[in-house]
């Protein structure tokens, strides 16, 4: 496999496979299955403005300081995925467009039926088995999209900036549950030690036993690398964490299992959409309602293929 040995053309190509829903993912997806396991996911969330893109672009600065392999996939669920000025784009522009270890791409959906909960998965399978150490995923902390990344996830950011009122929103957007970290950006901006100290306050309320891992709060400013290396030891302290505790297998089984239900649902809408009157799903509603077939045993039929 080319894109193994760092070809970004053909790491491309396999990744428009997932974006376009091609029939030939499945073979790939039965070749890569033994390669997976490698890389360490990163999940970037936060509200528009906040600094996402310029923290991404400071991590991956950062781990090729250190030699490792990046890569990036942006999504961006509020786009209608059509390849505009997304997240990926405003990161490539930063740096990295001709490092061959630094992969960007922003995902597009292409409006498949099972959208980015069933793209994304598979794409970070792809760079995965590719053999990236890290792959970053950043989304804009809108609702869904940010819980299914975490799900995505080895460790979470989350990340906030004074003056946007983040801290407080996040509490009640029920954040504390994602986070694995704290990324407090534009710590050189007014504000950022309430921040600081809100996010802590909410921490302290939340009950922690001794065995659970406790938020830790990063303050950054990413355009001048300030508090990146304290953000890439928290990061490798949690990864020690979720070895140590067996929580690295018990999350990547429940990513399995989410992408395996999203390729079952996403199967299943399949055989009940098609056109009016070829589909499995009008043809079973004609025998039910012509009393040929109860509703139950129907199902079951749609189910079974
Ligand atoms: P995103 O929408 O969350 O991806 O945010 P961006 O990374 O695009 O950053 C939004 C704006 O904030 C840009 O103009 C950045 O240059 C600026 N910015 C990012 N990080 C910092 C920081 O630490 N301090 C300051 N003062 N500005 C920052």
């Amino acid at each position: 496999m080319a894109a193994r040995t760092g070809d970004q053309r053909a790491l491309a190509r396999l990744v428009s496979l997932v974006e376009d829903s091609s029939p030939d993912l499945r073979r790939v997806m039965k070749v890569i299955a033994p390669l997976s396991g490698h890389a360490h996911v990163l999940g970037l969330t936060g509200s528009p403005g906040v600094g996402k893109s310029t923290v991404t672009a400071a991590l991956v600065r950062r781990y090729r300081d250190e030699g490792l392999h990046v890569g990036v996939l942006a999504v961006d669920p509020s786009s209608p995925f059509s390849g505009g000025a997304l997240l990926g784009d405003r990161i490539r522009m930063q740096d990295h467009a001709t490092d061959e270890h630094v992969f960007i791409r922003s995902m597009a959906s292409r409006g498949h039926l099972g959208g980015l909960s069933w793209a994304t998965p598979q794409a970070l399978r792809i760079l995965d088995a590719a053999g990236f150490d890290v792959v970053l995923i950043e989304t804009v902390g809108v609702g869904q999209a940010e819980v299914e990344i975490a799900s995505l996830a080895d460790t979470t950011l989350v990340v906030v900036a004074p003056g946007l009122g983040d801290s407080v929103q996040a509490a009640k957007a029920g954040i504390l549950e994602i986070a694995d970290i704290f990324v407090v950006n534009k710590s050189d901006r007014p504000g950022a030690h309430d921040v600081v100290r809100d996010i802590r306050n909410m921490l302290a309320l939340a009950n922690y036993a001794s065995s659970d891992w406790k938020p830790p709060i990063i303050s950054t400013t990413a355009p001048t690398n300030d508090g990146v290396s304290d953000l890439t030891a928290a990061i490798d302290k949690h990864r020690t964490w979720l070895a140590s505790e067996g929580q690295l297998t018990k999350r990547r089984q429940a990513r399995a299992r989410d992408e395996i239900s999203a390729i079952a649902l996403t199967e299943l809408r399949h055989r009940m959409g098609g056109l009016p009157g070829e589909s499995r799903l009008d043809e079973l509603a004609a025998r039910v309602e012509a009393g040929l077939l109860d509703p139950y045993t129907a199902a079951d039929e749609l189910i079974s293929g």
